[in-house]
């Protein structure tokens, strides 16, 4: 029988993007747990600032933020309001180097996929750790890192714009 590899490494590969949306949808809600929009702790989910559809930002944890359903469904047709508030949360300048990202082609690997996985499931476990004495938490500029390293290499962007959530709520 003939054993087909291409097949076996698209399906690994159709695998891997869906653990890695999962992953990434489970940081933002437990990082952000309210719609950035409009406040709600109701129905949320992960709103992706610039389309999923964009492989170089699809997992970008700037990118990615709570929203909940009606704010991510809204953002489709008005995207003023979720762009409004990434410019007031981050900068415009951090905003053009994301549309720069996002408009870079990219395949991701599965070499890239598996280390992307292995780097999203700590980042859930390191916020899971936070969220125990989430007091505790302290907020530390952000601006010691690059914001911009992608999901692959920040391993603290998590728990750096966790910090800022609730600086962002005045908490
Ligand atoms: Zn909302």
């Amino acid at each position: 029988m003939k054993i087909k590899l291409g097949s076996n490494t698209a399906k690994e590969r159709k695998k891997l993007i869906k653990q890695c949306d999962d992953l990434v949808s489970l940081i933002v809600r437990k990082r952000d747990r309210y719609c950035v929009t409009c406040g709600t702790k109701e129905r949320l989910t992960c709103s992706h600032l610039i389309k999923r559809g964009r492989a170089a930002t699809r997992f970008n944890l700037i990118n990615c933020n709570c929203q909940c359903s009606s704010c991510n469904f809204r953002h489709n047709s008005y995207p003023e309001y979720y762009t409004n508030w990434f410019l007031i949360r981050y900068n415009t300048e951090e905003f053009r180097v994301l549309v720069k990202q996002a408009s870079e082609p990219k395949k991701w690997s599965l070499l890239e996929l598996r280390e992307l996985k292995e780097n999203l499931q700590k980042q859930l476990r390191d916020l899971e750790e936070n969220s125990k004495d989430f007091g505790e938490v302290q907020y530390n500029s952000r601006n010691s890192e690059n914001p911009f390293e992608d999901a692959l290499q920040s391993t603290n962007s998590a728990k750096t714009c966790y910090g800022t959530a609730k600086a962002v709520r005045g908490l």
